[in-house]
């Protein structure tokens, strides 16, 4: 699918034409993306806001277009709620920071579930320690889907928000996050939802889902790297307090004080990835003129059929294997005397076939402790991806497990 929009797709790895199935670490770029790169530096490249200048006026049009188009992307009320971050760990340290400030205390409660990635542990965990809080964790059950049924034990009245993902980076699975959302606002409590691995496969609305924040990164929904969003209802995010200080966030600096610019200003601190924004905006732009609904069942079928072909390759387990998953799937293999082929040298030897996929951890070393194993292989798609990637990736799987028999 628009596979000739990504050129990069095109070279041969190893001697071997290249079959990229590491998409969940980060997407490739199609040229719109990268045309729309060089087309800022080359035409319009200039600091934006206050500027008076015509270059000046374009770059800001540019940013806030992107903004504004991101605001609809992710189903938000209104581009004021789309704050410009680094990515989805800045989104998710900044919200751990500034909502730490204002809502936490000594005895309060935070809750994340036992497969987050370790951007939406760690600034939780720093928060926690910084404010003595405690950090509870939504436990999974056997067949690895969050066990749901622990969730109202895990809300007190000292839990001050639940952060979840919406997909797990390491098995794909798409998350009961409208149950979590609903039990949580039962009682009150804010729901920030992790859409890194949810926005580049699934149709996302913030409205309909109803959560309080929402954060993701561009490059993995074929944008540059080095951008991505932090989304905060409006009622929440007016009573944040900023993250970082210096140009752009403030209103006036005194030195009686400074008092702070207004929505979303207040959290960009410095001179913004204008230039990263904007081709942010191309690249949803992009996501939509194919349209989301359909890449999103392209893959959805694509990983079903890897799914599928890989429970026939001997040796394979494939964890949480049935269930709904949204472009990506983990395994690992085990030899005929039921040892664990360690997840490396599968990695390793597939590369020497031209297959890229990721091995180890996946930055989620709780969920990979619950697993048992040293880590798994992840197989990660995106609309590009075809059967015919799918079937290269199992027929050198093949050839990888009988070189280590
Ligand atoms: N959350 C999830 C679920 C992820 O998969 C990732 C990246 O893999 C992140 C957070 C962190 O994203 P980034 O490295 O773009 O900040």
């Amino acid at each position: 699918m628009h596979r000739d929009d990504f050129p990069i797709l095109t070279q041969h790895v190893h001697g071997k034409p290249l079959v990229y199935l590491d998409n969940a670490a980060t997407t490739q770029k199609p040229t719109a993306v990268t045309d729309a790169i060089v087309e800022a530096y080359t035409t319009w490249n200039a600091n934006i806001h206050r500027g008076t200048h015509h270059l000046s006026i374009v770059a800001t049009e540019k940013h806030e277009q992107a903004r504004a188009l991101l605001a609809s992307f992710i189903g938000a009320a209104e581009p004021e709620e789309i704050v410009f971050t680094r990515g989805t760990t800045e989104s998710l340290n900044l919200l751990a920071f500034s909502f730490g400030e204002a809502f936490v205390s000594e005895g309060d409660e935070i809750v994340v579930s036992t497969l987050e990635h370790h951007s939406n542990i760690v600034p939780w965990q720093m928060l926690c320690e910084r404010k003595k809080a405690v950090l509870k964790v939504i436990p999974l059950r056997d067949d690895l889907t969050l066990d749901i049924d622990a969730l109202p034990g895990l809300l007190t009245q000292h839990t001050k928000i639940v952060s979840v993902a919406l997909v797990s980076n390491v098995l794909g699975t798409v998350q009961p996050v409208q149950e979590i959302i609903r039990l949580a606002h039962e009682r009150h409590i804010p729901v920030c939802v992790d859409g890194a691995q949810a926005a580049p496969h699934l149709p996302v609305s913030v409205r309909a889902m109803d959560c309080d924040f929402f954060v993701c990164s561009a490059h993995k929904m074929y944008g540059p790297t080095g951008i991505g969003l932090l989304y905060g209802k409006r009622s929440w995010l007016e009573q944040l307090p900023p993250y970082q200080g210096g140009g752009e966030m403030i209103e006036h600096v005194r030195w009686s004080g400074t008092t702070y610019n207004q929505l979303p200003y207040r959290f960009e601190a410095g001179t913004p990835d204008y230039v990263g924004s904007y081709a942010f905006g191309v690249a949803v732009r992009y996501m939509q003129t194919i349209g989301v609904e359909t890449l999103s069942q392209h893959e959805s079928e694509l990983i079903a059929y890897a799914e599928q072909q890989l429970q026939q390759v001997e040796g394979v387990v494939v964890y949480a294997a049935g269930q709904k998953k949204a472009g990506a799937l983990s395994f690992n293999v085990y030899d005929t005397s039921g040892k664990l082929v360690h997840p490396f040298d599968i990695g390793t030897l597939l590369d020497r076939q031209g297959i890229a996929v990721r091995t180890g951890h996946h930055c989620a070393e709780p969920l990979i402790d619950h697993l048992g194993v040293p880590g798994t292989v992840r197989l990660s798609i995106a609309l590009y991806n075809s059967t015919e990637d799918i079937d290269a990736f199992i027929l050198a799987l093949r050839r990888a497990t009988q070189m280590l028999a």
